[in-house]
């Protein structure tokens, strides 16, 4: 039995006894055709943490950057993972993304207008599904290296972006350690970028789960290079310096996701031979020990202090002027 079809039997068992009796419960008849495509990708996201975990956790052991006395502060870590990769990029990348793109192609159409797809703009890759993908893949990147960036460049945004990097116990399973507020605004993100290039409901999901496997990778607690395919794909070390203690020499560098291209024509790119350790020293401690709900509360915290510093310099401003 073929792969796809081993998952599209365990996928249809769970359908039919477990989703499909709710829908009809609920009288939800209207998703009962979805609810298939759905739940296979909750499938895919399953196997996709099963890959990461047999590729890394073997690579973890063999050549860890560092051993850690216990991996408490790991667990909290898979938490986010399997929320993540099972629960939500499913739901929101292809339910919701379903939803957005039947709603604003059905708007765009009645209004006459057909948007153009990517392969309507560079026709040369039609018939190529492979090229299109992977310059899907590109965009997507592209799109996520400035989001990134930017989380670094404004005070706010980067108190919910802290999460991620108070992590001093960086393994294959921190990618996924974000604010929920920081997931919403990726999500939207890559929404737009989506939509604007026309990617095909059921590719959108895939290719976030196969981008999402290279990020696991970079974040593993490895001593790992590339090698000669360094500048080609985001390594272990490469992103362990994104990562790096501002005390112990953390630049602002390597804010790319899974492909190294976009530091390197931006000017971002660090490929300095060097394991630094991780961790934002001046994060909360709860940030980087503290349990999920714990974490996410700190986080919106930190946001509102931001927030409210922004407004106070605002109004002490405005005041000043009008005393002048
Ligand atoms: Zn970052
Ligand atoms: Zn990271």
């Amino acid at each position: 039995m073929g792969l796809d079809r081993f998952f599209s039997s365990i996928a249809g068992d769970i359908d039919q006894h477990a989703i499909l009796p709710v829908l009809y419960h609920f009288g939800w008849m209207q998703w009962e055709e979805l609810s298939f495509d759905w739940v296979l990708i909750c499938v895919y996201g399953l196997f996709a943490v099963l890959v990461t975990y047999a590729v890394c956790w073997p690579l973890e052991a063999a050549f860890p950057v560092e051993k850690w006395p216990n991996r408490k502060a790991v667990a909290v870590d898979v938490l986010y993972t399997l929320i993540s990769r099972v629960g939500v990029i499913p739901i929101v990348s292809f339910l919701l993304f379903y939803q957005a793109q039947t709603v604003f192609t059905g708007a765009l159409a009645d209004a006459g207008f057909f948007p153009p797809t990517l392969e309507t703009l560079v026709p040369v890759l039609f018939g190529h599904p492979l090229v299109t993908f992977l310059c899907y893949a590109l965009i997507l990147d592209l799109a996520d290296y400035w989001r990134h960036r930017l989380s670094h460049s404004f005070r706010a945004w980067y108190a919910l972006h802290a999460l991620h990097h108070a992590q001093r116990q960086m393994s294959f399973w921190s990618d996924d350690r974000n604010h929920i507020l920081d997931d919403v605004i990726s999500f939207l993100w890559f929404f737009v970028v989506g939509l604007a290039i026309g990617i095909p409901p059921l590719q959108f999901p895939i290719l976030l789960l196969l981008l999402r496997f290279m990020e696991s990778l970079s974040h593993a607690n490895i001593r790992l290079s590339f090698g000669p395919f360094e500048h080609l794909l985001i390594s272990p070390r490469f992103h362990r310096l994104h990562h790096a203690l501002r005390a112990a020499g953390r630049r602002s560098c390597n804010y790319g996701a899974v492909f190294p291209f976009w530091d390197m024509m931006f000017r971002t790119a660090d490929f300095s031979p060097v394991y630094l350790p991780t961790g934002d020293a001046q994060a909360p401690e709860v940030l980087a020990t503290g349990g999920y709900f714990s974490q996410q509360v700190a986080g919106a915290r930190l946001l509102v202090k931001e927030v409210s510093k922004v407004r106070t310099s605002f109004f002490e401003k405005k005041e000043a002027k009008k005393l002048l």
